[in-house]
């Protein structure tokens, strides 16, 4: 009488559409070291591998069978924490670019005043040469008037003269200056504003992340407590070496097939691979290494 439960041995159709067909690794997939194709190339070949378990398999042989319904779900959980981890890395990240842009907006904003100041201090020593100019002026043409020789009188009037043309460049370039101080406090505004709406920004994204951080944590820990609950049932001679894997390699440490490749590097699983998958024995992929298992009914 068989000691392998029946439902274990409910793979679906072996080698079904696939009898005959020399099998080769997807496109992108990783060149294999070794690769040997000793796939099954006809259906007397693919019958000779399923009879092998069909009779005297792994499973009546005592080897260890694995639920590889437990594998799948310990996979999903696995596949589960390690997108709550990246989450929850993703959170600090997303406030630390927020801050940076913060701090952009604030640097900005000090440049904007900066220019602002600079250009308003040229405007108002401008102002103050004309004004002195203007007085030297007022003060030469009473001096003109009071000459007492057409010399005198000549002498000042060129002076006088040069003064003036020397005040209208000045003035319009005080024009100018005023014109460019006006644009330049319209940016200071927007720079202001915009620092303003980087403030709020920070705020909110602190206040988000704070609220997914709390969501996140409480998903990891009811997920890490499933897992245990899951991985309690791994028979114990395969613990040790789940643990390794995982330890090393998190989500990637497993992998379903479909028996023509792994589903981790996709390498094309060797006749031997298959006939252990379908004893549902502890399968490692003899190229990536992960343990492998498929789903009831979708071994090829
Ligand atoms: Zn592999």
């Amino acid at each position: 009488m068989s000691t392998v439960p029946d439902r274990q041995l409910e793979f679906g159709t072996p080698f079904g559409d696939n009898d005959g067909v020399q099998l080769s690794a997807p496109i992108g997939a990783r060149p294999l070291s070794g690769w040997t194709s000793i796939l099954p190339r006809s259906p007397i070949e693919a019958a000779s591998v399923r009879n092998r378990h069909a009779g005297s398999g792994a499973g009546r042989s005592g080897a260890m069978q694995l639920d590889y319904a437990l594998l799948k779900s310990i996979h999903a959980k696995l596949v589960q924490i390690a997108e709550l981890n990246d989450q929850k890395e993703r959170l600090p990240r997303m406030l630390k670019a927020s801050q940076a842009a913060e701090a952009g907006l604030l640097r900005e904003l000090e440049q904007a005043r900066l220019t602002l100041t600079a250009v308003r201090k040229v405007a108002d020593e401008k102002q103050l040469q004309l004004s002195i100019r203007e007085a030297r002026i007022e003060k030469m043409t009473g001096q003109r008037n009071a000459a007492e020789n057409n010399r005198e009188f000549q002498v000042l009037g060129d002076q006088i003269q040069a003064d003036q043309s020397a005040n209208e460049v000045l003035s319009d370039e005080i024009l100018e200056s005023l014109v460019r101080v006006d644009e330049l406090v319209a940016q200071v505004a927007t720079a202001k504003e915009n620092h303003a709406k980087g403030i709020a920004e920070t705020a909110r994204v602190q206040a988000d992340a704070a609220a997914r951080a709390t969501r996140v944590e409480d998903d990891l820990n009811r997920a890490n407590n499933e897992l245990c609950e899951l991985e309690k049932r791994l028979p114990g001679p395969i613990q040790e070496e789940y643990r390794r894997l995982t330890r090393s390699s998190g989500e990637n440490a497993m992998a379903e097939t479909d028996g023509e490749t792994c589903g981790s590097c996709y390498s094309v699983v060797t006749t031997q691979t298959l006939s252990d998958l379908y004893a549902k024995k502890a399968v490692f992929c003899k190229n990536c290494g992960t343990l492998m298992y498929h789903s009831a009914g979708k071994l090829v």
